[in-house]
């Protein structure tokens, strides 16, 4: 784009649904989300249908859950925020690293706060070979099932962030503050969303008051 063309505008927050039912309602109108209702849904109901359960269903989701925070430490850092690679005459530069810088410089903007839905076409099958090709059908449709979930979770946790309602509970009103310091303090620090224990872990969570404002929380480098 020229630098004499007009940007295009930014979003405002004041635009962003204010109350938990505008909430939901942006939350259910975006395709991301309804994929990851429909099938965190579909995927409890397989595995409560499927039967056989066994104490190795609760160590299966009970590892998920201590392994997520690795996740969403480790895919924010080295995926969304992946610094544009010069290979020869060509750089790589990932849809999805793309779209979170997007995201970064117009934190406000709905469609861009969600998963990018080519994603989806990696990912699930991904995934689902994972689980299937490690354990036992019944263990795999929990782990499955708890990706799902957890994924879900993400996703409604992350859109809160990024919307006027604040949140009443304590833990939310944590993840709320946590990832809007991602965004308007200090893009290095605060990578986790619906958890701090891997930033605290790999020394990215700071108080507010320690960390260095950046200057590039909108444009990343
Ligand atoms: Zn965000
Ligand atoms: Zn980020």
């Amino acid at each position: 784009m020229s630098p004499d063309a007009p940007q295009p505008r930014l979003t405002l927050a004041s635009e962003c649904p204010k109350t938990l039912p505008e909430v939901f309602m942006t939350f259910a109108r975006h395709t991301s989300p309804r994929v990851l209702m429909g099938l965190a849904t579909a995927l409890v109901a397989l595995r409560l249908h499927h039967g056989d359960f066994s104490p190795w269903d609760l160590a299966v989701g009970l590892g998920l859950v201590l392994s997520w925070p690795a996740v969403e430490w480790l895919i924010h850092v080295f995926v969304l925020h992946f610094r544009p690679l010069p290979l020869g005459a060509r750089t790589w530069d990932p849809k999805v690293s793309r779209a979170h810088r997007a995201h970064h410089e117009d934190p406000w903007r709905a469609d861009l706060i969600f998963v990018p839905l080519h994603t989806y076409v990696f990912t699930l099958p991904l995934i689902a070979g994972l689980w299937l090709l490690s354990l036992p059908l019944p263990l795999a449709l929990t782990g499955l099932a708890s990706t799902a979930a957890l994924a879900l979770h993400y996703e409604w946790v992350h859109h809160l962030v990024h919307t006027r309602y604040v949140p009443k509970t304590a833990p939310y009103k944590a993840m709320w503050k946590h990832h809007r310091l991602h965004h308007m303090k200090n893009e290095q620090y605060w990578f986790g969303v619906t958890t701090r224990l891997a930033d605290r872990l790999l020394a990215t969570d700071g108080r507010r008051e320690d960390v260095p404002t950046s200057a590039t929380c909108r444009t990343l480098f």
